[in-house]
C-alpha cells in the first residue's frame, strides 16, 4: 500500500473523503481532510468547536488553550518554455504516477513564491529557469489548495528527471499529451497559455477548479 492509498483508506474510514477525491491527494495534499485528534503542543485530546470570537469551528485544546488553525496550501509551479516548446515531467510518484505535469509542488516555509517556482523546477526536472510573470492563480477549494503558475524561460537544455520524475521532455503544442496530464490545474494552465499565445498577449488568469461531477 502506498502512502497515498493508505491515506485514502484512512480518510474513507473516517468518512471525511468523498470517493472521487483520490486523484488529487498525495503530494498535492498529503493530509486531506484528516482529523486533528491530539494537541501537537501538549498531547491532550482536542475538541472541535467554534472558539470565542471566531465564526468557524476549529480544533482546540482545552488543556493548554492552543487553537490548531488549518488553512489552504499553496502549490507553485512554472511553465518552462524554449523555442515554442514547454517542458513537462512524467510523475514517478503517486498520485497520478506516470502522468505528465508542469513542474510544481508545495511552497516551503521561508521562501517566496518565485523561489518556490525555481526550486520545484530544479528539483523535478534539474532545469534552470528565468521567471516571467505569474500566469495562473487557480483556487481548488475542494482540496483546500491554491495553485500558482509562473511563465518562465528555460535557460539551457541540460535538464533531466529529478527524483520525483520518470522522464522530462519538451513538447510542442500539437504534441501535448492532453489525456495524460496529471492534474486539472495543469491542463487549465496549458490551455490558457496556448490561447493567450494565439491571441498574441499573455494575461494573468485567476480562476476556480471545482470538484468534477
Ligand atoms: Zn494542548
Amino acid at each position: 500500500m502506498t502512502i497515498a492509498s493508505g491515506l485514502v483508506a484512512a480518510c474513507r474510514k473516517s468518512g471525511r473523503l468523498r470517493s472521487n477525491c483520490t486523484v488529487i491527494i498525495g503530494r498535492e495534499n498529503p493530509m486531506p481532510h484528516l482529523p486533528v485528534n491530539f494537541c501537537s503542543n501538549c498531547g491532550a485530546k482536542v475538541a472541535y468547536r467554534i472558539p470565542p470570537g471566531d465564526s468557524i469551528p476549529r480544533h482546540l485544546c482545552d488543556q493548554c488553550g492552543t487553537i490548531h488553525y488549518r488553512n489552504p496550501l499553496l502549490v507553485i509551479g512554472s511553465i518552462p518554455e524554449t523555442d515554442e516548446r514547454v517542458l513537462l515531467c512524467r510523475r514517478a510518484i503517486e498520485p497520478r504516477l506516470g502522468f505528465w505535469t508542469l513542474p510544481a509542488g508545495f511552497m516551503e516555509l521561508g521562501e517566496t513564491t518565485a523561489q518556490g517556482a525555481i526550486r520545484e523546477t530544479l528539483e523535478e526536472a534539474n532545469a534552470r529557469i528565468e521567471l516571467d510573470e505569474v500566469f495562473t492563480m487557480l483556487s481548488v477549494p475542494h482540496v483546500d489548495q491554491v495553485h500558482l503558475y509562473y511563465r518562465a524561460k528555460l535557460l539551457d537544455l541540460d535538464f533531466s528527471p529529478g527524483a520525483e520524475s520518470l522522464e522530462v521532455a519538451l513538447f510542442h503544442e500539437r504534441d501535448i499529451p492532453w489525456n495524460e496530464l496529471a492534474f486539472r490545474t495543469v491542463s487549465a494552465t496549458l490551455r490558457l497559455y496556448y490561447a493567450d499565445r494565439r491571441a498574441g498577449a499573455y494575461k494573468f488568469h485567476a480562476d476556480v477548479i471545482r470538484l468534477a461531477g
